[in-house]
């Protein structure tokens, strides 16, 4: 069965009661049950059935299994948001002392993160760029995990997943990756030795930026040693389920980070339509950003240019899909200010992953709270901008940019 295919007969995709052809959004609290029994092997995990909705719900149930299809994962287990899926797929491995190595090009949430964690004696190392070379040097006993965005937002660059996966697996560390950017529909990071994966599906699983949510989903494939992972050493009797149990068991479920069932409707609504999305979505970002590269002064970054670093990785391990943001430098502030308020069709607003295009500012909104370093190294600039492009038609896209550019000083 092809993606398409799969989002809409996939084994995920269940037939619901009446015939109906999405889940039921079950907006309650909690599920009864005849008799005391009944409950109590509910709760024990000796009968199937849902107790309680911040511990499952039959709406995120159908969600979780519907991304876990897509992403070819065992299992998976969705969150209130994409930060709490980030936080709690690396709280699941993490105790104090132990380190993260993660990339510099990250979502700025996730770098503001990291530096919560180091409060709870996790830190974190960050390279450049994850590359067996430049991560080698970092890696210590301390070392637990490697972090990094398949595509980085919004520094795009992108992991050669197969290469980073056989080395840090060779030094038995696991590789988690966030996938927001490039879904399921460019690459299965499993498919290339990833161990889990993250999304914010806000983003593009959503695809209508109306609803905020996240979701983690392990392959099962690492094989953890529970001398060094020892929290997991109470799961081992699950096998290659012990990832999972101990998230479900243990942080996800404690810390309450569930995800609406009205939220996980909305989800399973918007995806369907994923890789219809995201094939119009890249075609018009590498359009876009042809169109704009070398215009007046402006330059553009998309991966999938020619000339790019990343535009042989592109074609090997993403589908030669360059994912759906570009970012722009304008020249200076100044120029970048002008040009988004020059543009009829592209929003001001901090998201991605919308069916509209978006544009903002990076350097004085999302990395407000990052230092200039931070800044450089995640290729946000002055007068950069990230464009989140949307699925309008490409030709009014094109002219709206063109226009607003020519038009700069
Ligand atoms: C948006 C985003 C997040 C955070 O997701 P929320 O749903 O906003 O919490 C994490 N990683 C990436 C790459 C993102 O784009």
């Amino acid at each position: 069965m092809e993606f398409n295919t799969k989002l809409l007969h996939g084994n995920a995709v269940k037939r619901y009661p009446e015939g109906a052809t999405l889940p039921p959004i079950s907006q309650v609290s909690a599920f009864s049950y005849e008799t005391a029994e009944d409950l109590e092997k509910v709760f024990n995990n000796k009968a199937p059935g849902f107790a309680y909705t911040r511990i499952s719900n039959p709406a995120v149930d159908a969600f979780e299994r519907r991304v876990c299809e897509l992403e070819g994962g065992i299992g998976a287990v969705a969150c209130a948001s994409g930060m709490s899926a980030v936080t709690l797929a690396l709280l699941n491995i993490l105790s104090e002392g132990d380190e993260i190595i993660a990339g510099s090009g990250l979502f700025g949430g996730t770098i503001d993160l990291f530096e919560d964690l180091q409060e709870f004696g996790i830190t974190t190392r960050f390279a450049k760029h994850i590359t067996v070379e430049e991560i080698e040097p970092l890696i210590s006993e301390k070392t637990k995990v490697v972090f990094g965005e398949v595509i980085g937002n919004p520094g795009l660059d992108i992991i050669d997943l197969k290469a980073v996966s056989e080395f840090v697996h060779s030094k038995g560390i696991p590789l988690i990756v966030d996938s927001t950017t490039a879904t399921p529909y460019l690459v299965r990071p499993f498919d290339y030795g990833a161990d889990v994966v993250v999304h914010s599906s806000s983003k593009y699983i959503n695809g209508g930026g109306n609803s905020i949510s996240g979701i983690i989903i392990d392959s099962g494939k690492f094989s953890w040693d529970y001398s060094r992972y020892k929290g997991l050493a109470k799961y081992k009797k699950y096998g290659e389920f012990a990832y999972l149990a101990k998230l479900r068991n243990g942080v996800w479920r404690n810390m309450g980070s569930c995800l609406a069932p009205m939220n996980a409707f909305l989800n399973i609504v918007g995806m369907e339509t994923l890789g219809l999305r995201m094939d119009r979505i890249c075609h018009n970002a590498y359009e876009l950003a042809s169109a704009v590269d070398g215009l007046n002064g402006v330059s553009a970054n998309y991966p999938s240019l020619k000339g790019n670093p990343y535009e042989k990785l592109v074609q090997s391990q993403l589908n030669g899909l360059g994912g759906g943001i570009l970012t722009i430098r304008a020249g200076s502030k100044e120029r970048a200010y002008q040009l988004m308020n020059a543009l009829n069709y592209a929003l001001n607003a901090t998201n991605i992953g919308d069916a509209r295009t978006l544009v903002i500012h990076p350097a004085s909104t999302i990395y407000i709270h990052n230092t200039e370093e931070q800044m450089r190294n995640a290729g946000v600039f002055e007068d950069t901008i990230r464009v989140s492009v949307g699925i309008e038609d490409v030709s009014d896209l094109i002219e709206d940019f063109t226009s607003a550019i020519t038009a700069l000083k």
